[in-house]
């Protein structure tokens, strides 16, 4: 079997609470808790969930943007967890982010020539070589080089985002971690993201951890799918496998609230009850237990594991049978 680009093991994250007058045990909020999965080299991998679900905080973990409090990440194999920033700075050029708000994430008072070529001062381009590849940049990711002399402000939320792609592809990475990149555009603009990052997956090889809530975006671009709830992953498996036959329950109900185009076919929407816990005081056993349909005792006692029930298709539930 050929070795997965990135592995994430056991990934947990608890950020402690202040603690309260005369309580002496520490509380966490349990962000991220026990996550793994792996991305192989050229593969789209969605990770979705409501927000707060800990995705974000997953792919800050991996960026190295946070600590994980436990857990193992590999990259190629190389164990990536805990090395120091002069360890980790080499690695830094093969991961990339593309942010979600690209009116948020792209500094107003400098020109897109040095918001794009920033990596490349960082990763010690050759002065004379950058304005060059700056603008082989600008035009890979559909803007023209005239655009380097620009500010942020003087482009439209897609041409925003187009510039985060190229800032990202600036120091030819092998990773690119998108949190909700579409997520703040008009839907005619997020189809035309969407497609650019495809074509670019192509050209470049790239491998892509796509951060979404939004079920609909993550099925247009994802190989495989990873479902998370409150900190935890609850379902897994190929794109394909996961939107005609999911079996968690939570995916069940993200999966029909997503609309079908076709008008002629109906999906009956399961509707959840209740908003998303605490994670600061999550349910007892099955996390999801007090907006689950389907829960029973057990399910208030015991947290299920996370196991395959099919090839390639893991699920944590009580009540889905391994076949
Ligand atoms: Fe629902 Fe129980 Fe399955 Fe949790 S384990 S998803 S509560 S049926």
């Amino acid at each position: 079997m050929n070795q997965p680009l990135l592995e994430v093991k056991q990934l947990k994250k608890y950020f402690p609470i202040k603690k309260k007058l005369f309580s002496k045990e520490q509380q966490y909020v349990k962000a991220v808790d026990g996550v793994s999965f792996h991305i192989d080299k050229g593969e789209t991998f969605g990770l979705v969930g409501e927000s707060g679900c800990g995705k974000s905080t997953t792919g800050r973990m991996l960026m190295r943007l946070m600590e994980p409090t436990e857990g193992q990440i590999f990259f190629q194999g190389q164990e990536t967890t805990h090395l120091r920033e002069d360890e980790i700075r080499p690695l830094r050029k093969q991961f990339q982010m593309v942010f979600q708000d690209p009116y948020a994430s792209l500094n107003p008072r400098m020109k897109v020539k040095d918001i794009v070529g920033e990596p490349l001062i960082v990763h010690e381009m050759a002065q004379h070589k950058r304005l060059e590849r700056i603008h082989e940049l600008l035009e890979i990711v559909g803007l023209d080089p005239y655009h380097a002399e620009r500010f942020p402000h003087e482009f439209s939320g897609g041409q925003r985002q187009r510039i985060g792609i190229a800032r990202a592809l600036a120091v030819n990475p092998q990773l690119i971690i998108a949190d909700e990149p579409v997520s703040a555009l008009d839907v005619s603009i997020q189809s035309q993201i969407l497609n650019l990052l495809k074509d670019l997956q192509k050209k470049f090889g790239l491998t892509y951890l796509f951060i979404a809530h939004d079920l609909s975006v993550v099925e247009h671009i994802s190989d495989r799918v990873g479902v998370m709830y409150l900190g935890r992953m609850v379902e897994l498996a190929g794109r394909d496998a996961l939107y005609a036959e999911p079996m968690h329950p939570y995916t069940k109900a993200l999966i029909s609230a997503v609309p079908i185009p076709d008008p002629r076919v109906k999906r009956e929407r399961i509707l959840l009850k209740g908003d998303i816990p605490s994670p600061a005081n999550p349910p007892s056993g099955c996390t999801f237990h007090t907006r689950c349909p389907y829960a029973t005792d057990i399910c208030k006692q015991t947290a299920p594991v996370f196991r395959e029930v099919k090839e390639q298709h893991f699920v944590a539930c009580h009540l889905v049978e391994t076949e």
